[in-house]
């Protein structure tokens, strides 16, 4: 492990650029429901990568690969060719802009244990993401105490501790965020993320 092993995960503002991984919303998903009831608890519909040698991302075809390209992402970092019959001389799968919502994840999160899974849920008035773990019997946990908890109650889990789970949420960028939701969060919108949005659009 590098000496940034220890530091990464904690610093505030990682450049995107930089930054891991990442999960991204489907823009499309809100459009389809009511506007009044948008949006209920969304979830990541695609995983990426962004590769430290040419910035193209690529999709990580599932959770699991995506944590674990994470889980180890500052020593281990992602490159085109860690993709079976892919290089940097390909086009990129998908391209950073305002058709979906991006969110930023750290580096280097534990992987979600086996018969644990990790959700993240957007929350109704975009303002951040929320984690949790569903636990083998089922439950939503929302804080290492319930996990501390499940455990301690199941020691066939004992293998299993808490630091190998992190409630860490990714950034979310504002910049991808639909222009109604703005609209509706605050008055005052962001000139510079409007600008920038308008900018997406063009492409
Ligand atoms: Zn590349």
């Amino acid at each position: 492990m590098g000496p940034m092993g220890r530091t990464g995960p904690s610093s505030p503002d990682l450049d995107w650029r930089q930054a891991t991984a990442l999960k991204i919303i489907d823009k499309l998903y809100y459009y389809q429901l009511p506007k009044k009831r948008q949006p209920p608890n969304a979830k990541v519909s695609v995983y990426a990568a962004q590769c430290g040698e040419c910035f193209k991302w690529r999709e990580i075809p599932t959770q699991e690969e995506f944590e674990d390209i994470r889980s180890r992402f500052i020593e281990d970092p992602f490159f085109c060719n860690k993709k079976a019959n892919v290089s940097c001389d390909d086009p990129a799968d998908i391209e950073y802009d305002a058709t979906r919502i991006w969110a930023i994840d750290r580096p280097n999160l534990p992987k979600t244990p086996p018969g644990f899974q990790r959700e993240l849920v957007l929350r109704r008035d975009f303002s951040k993401m929320d984690t949790y773990y569903v636990t083998p019997s089922g439950r939503k946990e929302k804080a290492l105490s319930g996990i501390a908890s499940f455990l301690e109650a199941n020691p066939e889990y004992q293998g299993i501790s808490v630091s190998d789970f992190s409630f860490t949420t990714p950034k979310l960028m504002s910049d991808t965020i639909p222009d109604y939701v703005e609209r509706k969060v605050s008055g005052s919108g962001n000139k510079k993320m409007k600008a920038l949005r308008q900018g997406d659009d063009d492409v």
